[in-house]
């Protein structure tokens, strides 16, 4: 095909993912920005297929590889998006980054066995895209794999960390810099191969020894971080092979996932050196302070009637509501509320949930409307005012610890301030912990009561009292 058709195809299918992305940044855009990019991805692989010349030249068992690939494909990832539940989306992407990491470091591998099998003379250019793409590639893979075991309770999801492990991980990058260096000046592709193999071993050994020492709220900085380095490497892989197109997209991943972890790292009021390197969560950390006095419980009789009398309401959701899958009934109470004449705001906390976004997410689906969502430093200012802030299986997020506490693992991280409300409702179903494990100090303060059970239940009951008024 010609080359020009060609790299109008790549440059469609460019502006579409770009397209695509900008979408995503609207809940009421994002279904279709998502279909536009896969339209986009859909028109690069087609015209790749005709670049290389791979439809024309391929023999029989070239069309049952390629057929039988796109069929597992399809089939796995349909079956992975259907299947997973909205509360598990980020162990899917750190799964879905690991094999683009994965995929890259193959790409580099294979273009460096080939060339050498063919006694092509094998350029620096091509060295340095390959070692990058290793490089990156393998990190990427084994980061994103014990990521994933650790968002999904595989292994625990604490930061573990031991003595000497700074010098360790230093060492191991140093070692791998310097390999990379060899592989580029190395003569000789028998040499060259070994070196590389050297390589790949030291990059999924720093995957696994970078991400140990993370845990607890850090993970989602780590996922977008992980997110961006599969697209740094499928765009080595784009030089490995020269195709435009996947070094467009490569570097659409690689930027975009860069911008999140600057938003999230400003989220979390952390640098990304200290994400990286702190071990915040881990055991070998202080807890903070001891926690004293008891949680004491309301019935949602009592609770309603101290509703029923607010003026003012700020809704704080958490994970838990994307559990219990109360958005829509908690909508109905913002709703009821308002009726009441009570002022209702729904603070939405970055990182609340379990992925970028979530808590919009979820609000946006149950048709809550937007003007009421406010961000944590709009909220936090009024909070004092606040008659009733209702935490929605909130935990983390509104843990005082992390303004009050100089002595607690999350001392600095920003958090919306529900306990400067006059009275606090927690909704949850016992004595769990949020994400990071930390006791939080909210449940025991005196304007503070506890609301046990399935917040979806709960909320519903308080529908049904607010109706049968
Ligand atoms: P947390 O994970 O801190 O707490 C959730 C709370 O919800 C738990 O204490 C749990 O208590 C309660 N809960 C669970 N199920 C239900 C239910 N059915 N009904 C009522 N309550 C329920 O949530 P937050 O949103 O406050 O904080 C998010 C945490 O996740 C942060 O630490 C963040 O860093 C981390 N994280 C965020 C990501 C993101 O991108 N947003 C990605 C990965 C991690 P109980 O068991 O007692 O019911």
């Amino acid at each position: 095909m010609n080359p020009v058709i060609i790299n109008i195809a790549y440059i469609l299918s460019s502006a579409l993912f770009i397209l695509g992305i900008k979408m995503l940044g609207k809940a009421d855009t994002a279904r279709k920005g998502n279909l536009v990019s896969s339209a986009g991805m859909l028109i690069a692989i087609v015209f790749t297929l005709f670049d290389r010349k791979i439809l024309d030249t391929a023999d029989a068992a070239s069309w049952e590889l390629l057929i039988g690939g796109l069929l597992v494909g399809t089939v796995a990832g349909l079956i992975a998006a259907k299947k997973v539940k909205m509360t598990s989306m980020p162990e899917m992407v750190a799964l879905l980054n690991g094999f683009g990491g994965l995929a890259s470091l193959l790409v580099g591998w294979v273009e460096f066995h080939f060339d050498g099998v063919a006694g092509i003379e094998i350029s620096l250019f091509t060295k340095v895209s390959v070692i990058a793409t290793i490089l990156i590639g393998g990190l990427t893979f084994t980061g994103s794999v014990y990521a994933w075991g650790k968002l999904s309770g595989k292994i625990s999801g604490k930061a573990k960390v031991f003595g000497g492990q700074k010098i360790l991980n230093a060492s191991i990058a140093i070692a791998l810099v310097l390999v990379s260096v060899i592989f580029c000046i190395v003569n000789g592709w028998g040499a060259g191969y070994a070196v590389m193999a050297a390589a790949i071993i030291l990059s999924l050994a720093l995957g696994v020894f970078a991400v140990m020492p993370i845990g607890g709220g850090d993970m989602p900085v780590v996922i977008s971080l992980l997110n961006s380095l599969s697209g740094l490497a499928a765009s080595a892989a784009g030089f490995v092979i020269q195709n435009n197109v996947l070094i467009v997209a490569g570097c659409l991943v690689g930027a975009s996932g860069v911008i999140l972890t600057v938003i999230m790292c400003k989220a979390m009021n952390r640098t990304l050196y200290n994400v990286l390197f702190s071990g915040f969560g881990s055991s070998a950390q202080k807890a903070g302070d001891e926690v004293s006095g008891e949680m004491k419980a309301v019935s949602v009789d009592d609770a309603y009637y101290v509703l029923e009398a607010a003026q003012n309401v700020v809704i704080i959701p958490g994970y838990g509501m994307a559990v219990a899958q109360a958005q829509h009934a908690v909508k109905e109470l913002g709703e009821l509320l308002e009726k009441n004449g009570a002022q209702v705001q729904y603070a939405i906390h970055p990182v609340a949930g379990r992925m970028p976004g979530h808590m919009n997410v979820l609000l946006a689906e149950a048709d809550v409307p937007y003007e009421q969502l406010r961000e944590m430093a709009d909220v936090n200012p009024i909070m004092e005012t606040v008659d009733v802030a209702i935490v929605i299986g909130a935990n983390d997020v509104v843990n005082p610890a992390a303004a009050q506490d100089s002595s607690s693992p999350i001392y600095g991280m920003p958090i919306i301030e529900a306990y400067k409300a006059r009275t606090v409702f927690c909704l949850k179903r016992g004595q769990g912990a949020g994400f990071s494990g930390l006791v939080n100090k909210l449940f025991f303060m005196p304007n503070t009561r506890m609301i046990y059970g399935d917040a979806k239940t709960t909320i519903t009951e308080l529908v049904a009292k607010f109706k049968d008024k």
